[in-house]
């Protein structure tokens, strides 16, 4: 629950690690259709804290919403990231919670509960694998903190050290840090349709679509959204519609098969008819109505782009231009059946 009181605490993200071991910076390491430090902001953000500020290194740009601050240094370790990112809090601030970028299964749930805990010491921490760390709530009166730090080893090292100035707080699980591919792999699950990898998110309703995971689905909630807020997008709803529903056809059943074909045939239409909208739509309205029979047409092992590469547009014409690359991708990677989809697409167009 947040409280008044909260209103006035805000976030700290540090990412501005080199990621040697990713072989490029951490922070725009990509997990679904976010970033490491995208996830840790959003988390940040959804949690009330405000302002996020971004400790990030050169050259990284931050995410919108998030007060970026450049570690041009980042070699000289932690304790000057952490000491620019409290230096960048706003002085009416009573407290800010440090988060690390690569911890993203960092929930909401976990800084509402640092939040709950405030009130006897100056600071507290997380209990991770019996090691106090990350996140960490620290009060303004304890903003020095970072003064007291050196190098890269630091934070959990000197929690340790002041245990009467610590609150411990037990998450739900453990937190694992994301330092390499494979940790990144372990932390996310794919999702049955189009296999892009997410972080596991759990449900506010069930989906429609159990050809998709939950996280893919809300994935493609957030492209929706756009495409009803702004006609930009919106002249694109319908392709996107399509070239979802046939990366998530799920099973064999009556209903699934007559949603593939249908959803094929109109992306036939758009891509090699060049149809439009208006007729592509009274085609399938009208092929959807007929009781015939559809095959099971087997769908493909995997798509060169997915949602999550539709969401990084930002206006709405790259997203018009993703939205038909997502579609030309897709429709290839149907290549198996495009002799059948399109004897559908043409006899339908002969029939109206
Ligand atoms: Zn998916």
């Amino acid at each position: 629950m947040l409280g008044m009181h909260d209103r006035s605490l805000a976030a700290v993200v540090l990412a501005a690690g080199l990621g040697s071991r990713f072989g490029r910076p951490k922070a725009g390491v990509r997990i679904g259709g976010r970033t490491l430090l995208g996830v840790a902001v959003d988390t940040a953000t959804a949690a009330g804290l405000h302002p996020v500020v971004a400790v990030v290194p050169a050259g990284v740009s931050v995410p919108p919403g998030a007060l970026g601050v450049t570690n041009a240094q980042p070699g000289a370790g932690l304790s000057r990231s952490l000491q620019l990112g409290l230096g960048a809090v706003p002085s009416d601030r009573d407290a800010a919670v440090i988060l690390l970028a690569d911890q993203p299964t960092v929930g909401v749930a976990l800084l509402r509960r640092l939040l709950g805990a405030r009130g006897r010491t100056p600071v507290i921490a997380t209990v991770n694998d019996g090691v106090l760390g990350p996140p960490v709530l620290v009060e303004r009166a304890a903003f020095d903190l970072a003064d007291r730090l050196v190098g890269d080893v630091g934070l959990r090292q000197l929690l340790r050290g002041v245990p009467d100035e610590v609150t411990p707080v037990e998450p739900g699980g453990p937190i694992p840090d994301v330092d390499t591919p494979a940790d990144l792999e372990r932390v996310t699950e794919p999702c049955p349709g189009c296999a892009e990898r997410y972080l596991p998110h759990v449900a506010d309703e069930t989906h429609p679509y159990i050809g998709a995971s939950a996280a893919c689905w809300a994935t493609y909630g957030e492209l929706l959204a756009r495409e009803l807020e702004d006609m930009a997008y919106g002249r694109m709803h319908r392709h996107s519609a399509d070239v979802y529903a046939v990366q998530h056809p799920g099973h064999d059943d009556r209903r699934q098969r007559q949603s593939v074909a249908l959803h094929l045939v109109a992306i036939c239409q758009w891509l090699e008819h060049e149809l439009p909208v208006e007729l592509v739509n009274a085609i399938t309205q009208r092929l959807a109505r007929s009781d015939r029979v559809w095959p099971w047409l087997t769908p493909p092992a995997s798509f060169a782009m997915t949602v999550a590469d539709v969401l990084q547009a930002s206006t709405g014409e790259a997203h018009a231009a993703l939205v038909r690359r997502w579609g030309i991708a897709t429709w290839e990677a149907w290549s198996d059946h495009h002799d059948t989809v399109r004897d559908w697409a043409r006899e339908a167009l002969g029939e109206r």
